[in-house]
């Protein structure tokens, strides 16, 4: 196998739950790829045996080449070659964010530099600051931080923009991106839809252990051809018509009005809201 993750089969159970009952997953060099599921779906499940944190039942794994359940030098060798963005923050509460940024550098053979990082992250102004200090959302900024100082060819992000305002997602997707042009291969799981779509390459859709769908954002659920509603405002009120041929709907109204169209709106199913529909569908 030669991708940057491949896997075939894979199968994960606890007790009599089949939490991840037979996925195949390719995900290519420099690709930012995303895992998308409901609570319990067995993204965290798949993404830590993918990360050498947890055993599986069944199934091929390799990520960069090597078999996460790879131990020893082989292990630390690999691990060097990895970031890790987890959901839960660990404690080093006591450092400042310079100090810990620098900290972390030493554990990777090829670091980035702790400046570099802090300013990519937006929290060069925080250098000198105690990580205990810092807001809810700079503290997972560092999070992200560690997971990129040592200069990864392979970065694991995991619900990586809770907490953040607005103005903040943002900025992290402009790191995000930035990250994509050095070739990073990112591996995403989010459950904001509106990151997958700004993000990701390509996305798969998981519902019970199961891989429902791997397609684009825009291609996914046959989104791409699926009907356009078309609204607008007439004497009787608002009125609306779904069809394939916005553009020629639209022409044709605009006739009616002899130019602009009152309170135009055309729209396609989002990507929420066709994931809404694929994972509803599925429970059924
Ligand atoms: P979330 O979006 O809530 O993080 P998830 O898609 O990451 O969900 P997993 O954490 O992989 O889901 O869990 C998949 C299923 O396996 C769930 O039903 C969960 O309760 C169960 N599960 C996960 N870890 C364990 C464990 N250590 N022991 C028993 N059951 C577990």
């Amino acid at each position: 196998m030669s991708g940057v993750i491949e896997v075939r089969n894979l199968k994960k159970s606890y007790g009599s739950l089949d939490a991840v009952a037979g996925i195949d997953l390719d995900i290519h060099q420099g690709e930012i790829f995303s895992l998308l599921g409901p609570n319990g779906a067995g993204k965290t499940t798949t993404v830590e045996i993918l990360e050498g944190f947890r055993s599986r039942d069944g199934g091929q794994v390799s990520v960069l080449g090597v078999d996460p359940a790879v131990k020893g030098a082989a292990a630390r060798h690999w691990r060097n070659r990895i970031g890790i963005v987890l959901q839960s923050t660990q404690d080093s509460g006591d450092l400042t964010v310079g100090e810990t940024l620098s900290h972390f550098a030493k554990y990777y053979s090829n670091p980035r530099h702790p400046e570099e990082v802090a300013v990519a992250v937006g929290l060069e102004e925080k250098s000198k600051a105690l990580v205990r200090t810092l807001s809810g959302g700079q503290r997972r900024r560092l999070d992200v931080a560690l997971g990129i100082i040592g200069n990864p060819e392979l970065l694991f992000l995991d619900e990586p923009t809770t907490g953040f305002d607005p103005e903040a997602r943002r900025a992290f997707w402009g790191l995000i991106e930035a990250l994509r042009q050095d070739g990073t291969t990112i591996l995403l799981t989010t459950h904001y839809l509106d990151e997958a779509e700004a993000l990701a390459d390509r996305v798969a859709v998981i519902n019970r252990g199961k891989i429902i769908e791997t397609s684009t954002p825009t291609e996914l659920g046959g989104r791409a051809t699926a009907l356009a509603t078309v609204s607008w405002k007439s004497s009787n009120g608002v009125q609306s018509e779904r069809t394939a041929n916005p553009t020629e709907f639209v022409k044709s109204l605009s006739n009616a009005f002899q130019g602009e169209i009152p309170e135009l709106i055309v729209k396609r199913p989002s990507l929420e809201d066709i994931y809404l529909e694929m994972i509803g569908g599925a429970d059924e």
